[in-house]
């Protein structure tokens, strides 16, 4: 998943110096390391990469659990009006990102790519359990909600072995919290600050609860001085300005990642309808200032501070 994945565990009462936390941490691990072979679109041999291959010729059989996340991902679509879509590979190879290089697309180029975005052109058949692209050229990339549901996968198997404190992170894009530390209501965690490098936008306690952020500081090329981040506008073709960075706070870290890159695409007045309509879930975007003037919003903290 191009990432570091870090677990803080406290041993469970009983615990046996490190030995049997470790076990459950590298349990954990593991899960992480099946689930990104079986959806990473950079390795030739995953699941997703057959699927993408194969499934303009002929209907693909998939796991169940792809196929709920193939569902879930189609759910956020709908609820996201858009913004976030799965469908997006065509433009992520486009801009170069495939490669690790930038590269600025024509229009024709831009426009023949478009052409193969839209989850309209993915057919799930959920009780057959496969998969169906509607032409040769869609290109599924679950990059924008893998490392939250590698989070949540792995915080499962720590629950389950009684773990009841646990911080878990992908790099510095999702984090979840299992319980809180002894004595405290939940685990600090500082968002980083990308008005100033270095230092804390803002800082939220989370006790059972994810914070994934999206940022145009984390994956992105310049081009004759001007930025091009690795989050697309699915319905432009092109990498989303005018945000810095957008975090969401929610139950799962499947529902941040998604999300905050949803959010991303959404801008301010798409977040706030978003969180108007599902109570619960909060947002922190840190637009581009206008005037210059650092203006990060917190949103749907009212009903739940
Ligand atoms: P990060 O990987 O840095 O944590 P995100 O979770 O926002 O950031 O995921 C960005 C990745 O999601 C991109 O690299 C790309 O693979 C994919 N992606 C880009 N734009 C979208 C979009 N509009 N909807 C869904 N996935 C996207
Ligand atoms: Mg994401």
């Amino acid at each position: 998943m191009g990432t570091i994945f870090e677990f803080t565990l406290y041993a469970r009462p009983g615990d046996d110096g490190t030995d049997d936390i470790r076990r459950i941490a590298e349990e954990a691990f593991d899960i992480v390391d099946d689930l990104d072979n079986r959806i990473s679109v950079w390795k030739a041999d995953s699941q997703i990469s057959y699927v993408n291959r194969h499934a303009a010729e002929e209907p693909v059989k998939a796991a169940p659990d792809i196929i709920d996340l193939l569902l879930y991902c189609r759910k956020v679509n709908r609820e996201s009006g858009g913004a976030f879509d799965i469908t997006v590979g065509p433009l992520v190879k486009c801009w170069g990102f495939y490669k690790s290089e930038g590269i600025l697309p024509t229009g024709d180029v831009l426009r023949d790519a478009l052409a193969y975005v839209g989850m309209d052109k993915v057919n799930v058949d959920s009780s057959a359990r496969t998969i169906k692209f509607a032409k040769p050229g869609v290109l599924l990339d679950f990059g924008g909600v893998g490392k939250g549901l590698a989070l949540d996968r792995a915080a499962r198997a720590m629950r389950a072995h009684g773990v009841k404190a646990a911080v878990l992170n992908a790099g510095t894009s999702s984090i979840l919290a299992i319980g809180a530390p002894p004595g405290l209501q939940g685990w600090r965690v500082q968002i980083y600050d990308p008005y100033r490098p270095g230092h804390c936008l803002d800082e939220v306690t989370l006790c059972d609860a994810s914070l994934s952020t999206s940022g145009n500081y984390e994956k992105f090329f310049e081009i004759g001085g001007k930025k091009y981040c690795h989050i697309f506008d699915p319905r432009t073709g092109k990498p989303v300005e005018g945000m810095l960075s957008a975090s969401a706070i929610a139950d799962t870290a499947t529902e941040t990642d998604a999300l905050s890159t949803s959010f991303f695409v959404m801008g301010e007045a798409g977040v706030r309808a978003y969180c108007d309509a599902h109570k619960g879930i909060r947002a922190i975007m840190a637009p581009i200032p206008e005037n210059g003037k650092p203006m990060p919003v917190r949103i749907g903290f009212e009903t739940r501070p």
